[in-house]
Parts: C-alpha cells; sequence; structure tokens
C-alpha cells in the first residue's frame, strides 16, 4: 500500500441521486497496467476524475504519489500525462502551437520523443486543431499525454475514435513501453478484449463499486479456460456490449 502510485480508500461520490463510486478501494502498485474495466455509466470516468483532484472525495481518501491531488495539483499534474474520453484540446491552435504551450507546461517535455511521435501518428505541424479528425485529434492527445513521459499516464477510454491500427499496434506498444520502464499505466475501457491484450491488472467495475480486481495472470489461473467475458458475467450478471 506505501509504495502504491494511487491509493483510493473507501471513496464514495454522489451526484444528486445517483451513486457514481460506492466505498471505492484501489491500490495501484509502481509500475504495470491498470485497466479499468465497465459498462458505460459505471464509473469509471468519475474514479479518474478524483484521481486527478478534477473531484473531491465526498467520502474516504485519495493519494497518488502519497500526494492528495485536490490540495496539490501541480505536485501530482506534472508527474501525470492524461488523456480524456472526448480529448478536449483547443481547437483555435494549430498543431504546433499547441505542442509548443505542452512543451512550455511541462519542464520534463522530450522533444526528440515528441517528434518520433508526431512522425509515427502522421501529425502535420501546421494543421488547425479544429480540422483534424476525431482519429488525429486522439493521436495528438496522446503524444501530449506522452512526450514529458509521465511517472503515472491515465487515459480514459483511450482507443475510442482511434482506428483499429493505432489502438491495436501503436497504443498497445506505447502502454508496454511505459510499464517496462517502471512507470505506471491507468486506462479505462468497456471492451474486454483490449484490457486483456494490453493489461497486467485488471478491475471490474460496476454500478459504482469494484467486482473485481485482480493480475490477468491470477485471473487465469483461477479461472482457467473462461473467458473474460465470462468471469465478468459471473461478477456482474450480465455481458458488456462488444462494442459501443
Ligand atoms: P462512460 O464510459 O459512459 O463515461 P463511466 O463508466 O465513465 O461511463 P461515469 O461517467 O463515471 O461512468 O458516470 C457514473 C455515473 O455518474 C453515471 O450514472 C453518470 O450519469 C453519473 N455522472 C457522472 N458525472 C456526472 C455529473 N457531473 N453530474 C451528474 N451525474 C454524473
Amino acid at each position: 500500500m506505501d509504495d502504491a502510485i494511487v491509493s483510493v480508500t473507501n471513496v464514495t461520490r454522489r451526484f444528486g441521486v445517483t451513486l457514481a463510486l460506492a466505498g471505492v478501494t484501489l491500490s495501484l502498485p509502481r509500475g504495470g497496467v491498470y485497466g479499468l474495466v465497465g459498462a458505460n455509466g459505471a464509473g469509471k470516468t468519475t474514479f479518474i476524475r478524483h484521481v486527478l483532484g478534477l473531484l473531491r472525495a465526498q467520502e474516504g481518501s485519495v493519494r497518488v504519489f502519497g500526494l492528495d491531488p485536490v490540495a496539490d495539483p501541480v505536485g501530482v499534474l506534472s508527474r501525470v500525462g492524461y488523456l480524456s474520453e472526448d480529448h478536449d484540446l483547443p481547437t483555435w491552435m494549430r498543431v504546433d502551437e499547441l505542442l509548443r504551450y505542452s512543451r512550455a507546461l511541462h519542464p520534463a517535455w522530450d522533444e526528440a520523443y515528441a517528434e518520433e511521435l508526431r512522425r509515427t501518428f502522421g501529425l502535420d505541424t501546421t494543421a488547425r486543431i479544429a480540422t483534424l479528425s476525431k482519429g488525429q485529434k486522439a493521436r495528438l492527445g496522446l503524444l501530449v499525454a506522452l512526450a514529458h513521459r509521465p511517472e503515472l499516464l491515465v487515459l480514459d477510454e483511450p482507443s475510442s475514435g482511434l482506428d483499429p491500427v493505432v489502438r491495436r499496434d501503436i497504443l498497445a506498444a506505447v502502454m508496454r513501453t511505459i510499464a517496462q520502464e517502471g512507470r505506471t499505466v491507468l486506462f479505462s475501457s468497456h471492451l474486454l478484449d483490449e484490457v486483456e491484450q494490453v493489461a497486467d491488472h485488471v478491475t471490474m467495475i460496476h454500478e459504482g463499486r469494484i467486482v473485481l480486481s485482480t493480475s490477468l495472470a491470477q485471473l487465469r489461473q483461477a479461472h482457467a479456460g473462461a473467458s473474460l467475458d465470462d468471469i465478468f458475467v459471473a461478477h456482474v450478471g450480465r455481458r458488456l456490449p462488444a462494442d459501443a
């Protein structure tokens, strides 16, 4: 627990009458790829927003690198790369302007890596962000999240908007590299096969509650022969849609 990069303890969050998180406890040790999987509305984004300090825990506590992300946003966010679900980028900027701006914000920005990613992602520096396709925006958002080599990378539904090639080859490779370098990735998904392909550890969330959290290796050992889909059904009582 002490060595955890993210330590969420008994966090409950209500929006009016909606119980978005119900006593969630989850600890992420350093290094590794953690997949948070659940249906739409299960509480994934709400969980991530607590980790980033964008929401204050109504009950319970959140620590990231041992710090409270609400009380010390700079201390936490300077060490985190984040890609939001809707890739909210400043659409009035050009790609090169956003890269310069992001570099100024992040002292640890790695220019050579940023340029390598820009080429891999096929992004034109002079393009106005407003004119980019959804997939290009997702690639640009990912580049900005990665180029300062954060200790913790948080991706909310990273594959939404990404084409299958980027999804399968690039995204998976990026996550793997980060974990091999001893850094930590937390990503959310509603796709079990995606989680199965890239995560070391899977956490299933349903109606604001964590119903299962274990390493994929242990899961496979405990449920030999069963698919992640079957295991999800066993814990939640219904299937996740294959894609949405
Ligand atoms: P999705 O993939 O659809 O974003 P999710 O698993 O990320 O799903 P959340 O966005 O965390 O789910 O939402 C959990 C619940 O909390 C849902 O019932 C959602 O409608 C509700 N909720 C989330 N944010 C708010 C908000 N700002 N105001 C009111 N209700 C909210």
